[in-house]
């Protein structure tokens, strides 16, 4: 069994939440204020508390891992997305449980946004 804590969200998401996909110690999730049209965040059952204590996955699952962020966009219908890791508050993180996100579709993202106005205003 993984390591899970009883005061984390997204360990309980992993025991009991409603997932887009599930497999081999992995789910993905659909994130709940979604930043662009397509926006999964994909959680390791082993809670670590983000992408520094990466070392603790084997090797072996860490492949396991990325190859299930992959497998997911491509299940979805994603062929162009960005996948990001935010680490610790300073890089954007609020959920200190390792996931990865999805991201596919758009513009979505305000710079994005922008940019498109600007060009649409010249
Ligand atoms: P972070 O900011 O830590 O990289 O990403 C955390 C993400 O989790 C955010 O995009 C946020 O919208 C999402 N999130 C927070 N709470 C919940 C929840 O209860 N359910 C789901 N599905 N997503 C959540
Ligand atoms: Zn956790």
């Amino acid at each position: 069994m993984p390591s899970q804590r009883d005061d984390c969200l997204f360990c309980s998401i992993v025991r009991e939440g409603a997932y887009v996909r599930k497999a081999d110690g992995f789910v993905a999730i659909k994130d709940i204020n979604p930043k662009a049209e397509v926006h999964l965040l994909v959680i390791p059952e082993h809670h670590v508390d983000s992408f520094r204590e990466v070392s603790e996955f084997s090797s072996r699952e860490s492949k396991r891992m990325l190859e299930f962020v992959a497998d997911t966009a491509r299940e979805v219908g994603l062929t162009d997305y960005r996948v990001q890791v935010n680490v610790g508050p300073g890089g954007g993180q609020t959920v200190f449980h390792l996931h990865w996100h999805i991201l596919g579709g758009g513009p979505h993202h305000e710079s994005d946004m922008h940019a498109t106005t600007a060009v649409a205003e010249l």
